[in-house]
């Protein structure tokens, strides 16, 4: 049985004083749901406050958006995963499609920070997912297996246990157009398929495969109850911590609709 997960992505959002009203709300109104795991990933500048504030909660886990591959050295502007140890950060978001889009991260770059992040006890929210140019020529699942074997490279079973893969269809981030819960499910599937295949079929049974791309609170019931949708990554709808209890409670299966 995979526990549910659902995990908050800032992105360059929420400065240190929003971020810690945001957190003293959210803790109390989370209070009793116990069956999912909540991931919160600030901005670099807002961790020390928030992992202070959560002071090692087990509920609520500490997560970064992005880190560098190297343990440290000269890389201007970056910061590495034994900074985010130090900090208590538990998960770390890699490959996000901005990060792929936007600032280079290719394949190769992101499985370097996959198996740093790993070599750090640090848990990979590995992210993967189509263009609608590669949707529409019906290349999904054939991109999806290719950014999950190469981003992935060689990788025991035991180490795989800490991994979490993100299904982020790049035409559904921060549009307002998510991906159809049937969608959502073929893609999860093929994923767990393709980890099957490059790491083991019971390593791929317990892997979380979370998905993402404007997560609502109401479309997060309906996608959730896929099978092989075993939580969230939101973007735009975790700024605002009502919205982000209303997915959590959804993975908690606490909304009646
Ligand atoms: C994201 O960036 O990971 C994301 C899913 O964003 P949004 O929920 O805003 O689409």
């Amino acid at each position: 049985m995979r526990k549910k997960l659902v995990a908050a992505n800032w992105k360059m959002n929420m400065t240190i004083g929003e971020a810690e009203s945001f957190i003293e709300d959210f803790r109390m109104e989370v209070g009793e749901i116990q069956n999912v795991e909540i991931v919160i990933a600030p901005p670099f500048t807002s961790i020390p406050k928030v992992s202070e504030l959560l002071g090692g909660s087990q509920k609520i886990r500490l997560g970064a958006q992005n880190m560098h591959f190297e343990m440290s050295g000269a890389y201007t502007g970056e910061i590495s995963a034994p900074m985010l140890r130090e900090l208590f950060v538990r998960y770390v978001i890699i490959g996000h499609s901005e990060r792929r889009q936007l600032f280079g991260d290719t394949n190769a770059i992101v499985c370097k920070k996959f198996h740093t992040a790993l070599k750090a006890e640090l848990r990979p929210i590995l992210c993967v997912g189509e263009t609608l140019e590669q949707r529409d020529a019906g290349k999904e699942e054939q991109v999806l297996r290719e950014q999950l074997i190469e981003s992935i490279g060689e990788v025991d079973e035991d180490a795989f246990e800490d991994v979490v893969i993100a299904y982020e269809p790049v035409w559904a981030i921060g549009t307002g157009r998510n991906a159809t819960p049937e969608q959502a499910q073929n893609a999860h599937a093929s994923i767990r398929k393709t980890l099957a295949e490059i790491v083991s079929p019971a390593a791929a049974d317990k892997t979380r495969i979370l998905y993402g791309g404007s997560v609502k609170s109401s479309n997060a019931r309906e996608l959730m109850a896929e099978p092989d949708i075993d939580g969230a990554l939101v973007g735009g709808a975790s700024l605002e911590e009502r919205s982000f209890l209303d997915i959590v409670k959804a993975a908690s299966g606490e909304i009646e609709e």
